[in-house]
């Protein structure tokens, strides 16, 4: 199922790179928006060591340990295939969940870029993207599931 998401999201990303508007700015919203989708998933909402929190533990250990602990509320609080899994409010719990800390702290350190809110509106489509085509699958995969 992960491989389809991300042939899927290579797909969105060439289509994307293929049309008129590339530019370096657009390629980099794409780019960053495609892998915050392939490691900030939906099923972050689930208890325990999932399938993309494997890939850290395989990195490394505590690299592992620590993005297992950081996302530990927000697998506490969502239900799984819940709101976490709903097409666009599903992301933007997670990119809240992910940036309003590091933003919080950009601000308190008076370190907050000025921020180009296409590039912003651009890496989030493409994030949302492929939490819908993960929403998708799971929904399919359930569905064949219950039929064989
Ligand atoms: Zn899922």
């Amino acid at each position: 199922m992960m491989t389809g998401i991300a042939m899927t999201s290579g797909a969105v990303v060439m289509s994307f790179t293929a049309s008129e508007w590339m530019s370096p700015l657009n390629v980099t919203a794409v780019a960053i928006g495609a892998f915050a989708g392939w490691i900030i998933t939906p099923d972050l909402d689930v208890q325990g060591r999932t399938y993309e929190e494997k890939r850290f533990y395989n990195w490394h250990p505590l690299i592992g340990f620590l993005w297992q602990a950081y996302w530990y509320v927000y697998a506490k609080f969502m239900k799984h295939r819940g709101v976490s899994h709903w097409p666009f409010v599903g992301t933007l719990t997670r990119w809240g969940y992910m940036f309003i800390p590091l933003v919080m702290m950009a601000v308190g350190l008076n370190l907050m870029p000025s921020l180009n809110w296409e590039w912003v509106g651009m890496t989030f489509l493409v994030w949302a993207a492929q939490d819908i085509v993960h929403g998708t699958l799971d929904v399919l995969y359930s569905s064949i599931k219950r039929t064989f």
